[in-house]
């Protein structure tokens, strides 16, 4: 393991969020703090769709798609949660304060997913990229297989 760090509390982690917001000049409305407190309380990514119907049934109110899709794009703007691209599902960074590119680890038998916080593979790719004469402006990184409960 190359990662020793302990997850962050969900206060700690909702604070932060708050912070990061007002430091970026986005607003923190009531749904992105909903959604948010809701994405950290789910361990396997979930689509637009499955987090609005959450939100709606937890809250017990109307909650616009829109007002989700832009929760979860704002939530992706200041780094505290990640678009898992094959899946097109999203899912709370477990350490948003670290500096650290994505690599997912999406098991296909239970959808659990796994983030390896790395800085190596990503920079190595982007400087081969580079060689190529190629910018690289965005890197999605996914790995599907079984994860370890699945493989017993
Ligand atoms: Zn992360
Ligand atoms: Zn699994």
């Amino acid at each position: 393991m190359s990662h020793s760090h302990a997850h962050d509390t969900k206060e700690h982690l909702l604070a932060y969020a708050e912070k990061r917001a007002g430091a970026m000049k986005q607003r923190w409305t009531s749904t992105r703090a909903e959604a948010y407190d809701a994405l950290l309380d789910h361990d396997a990514p979930i689509t637009a769709y499955a987090l609005l119907e959450y939100l709606s049934n937890r809250h017990a109110r109307d909650i616009k798609p829109a007002s989700v899709y832009r929760a979860l794009e704002a939530l992706c703007d200041i780094g505290v949660v990640v678009k898992i691209e094959s899946l097109n599902a999203f899912r709370a960074c477990r350490h948003p304060q670290e500096d650290h590119q994505h690599v997912f680890l999406v098991c296909d038998t239970c959808g659990h997913t796994d983030e390896i916080a790395d800085h190596g593979i990503g920079r190595r790719l982007t400087q081969e990229a580079a060689v190529h004469g190629f910018e690289t402006a965005r890197q999605v990184l996914e790995l599907h297989g079984l994860c370890g409960d699945c493989r017993k």
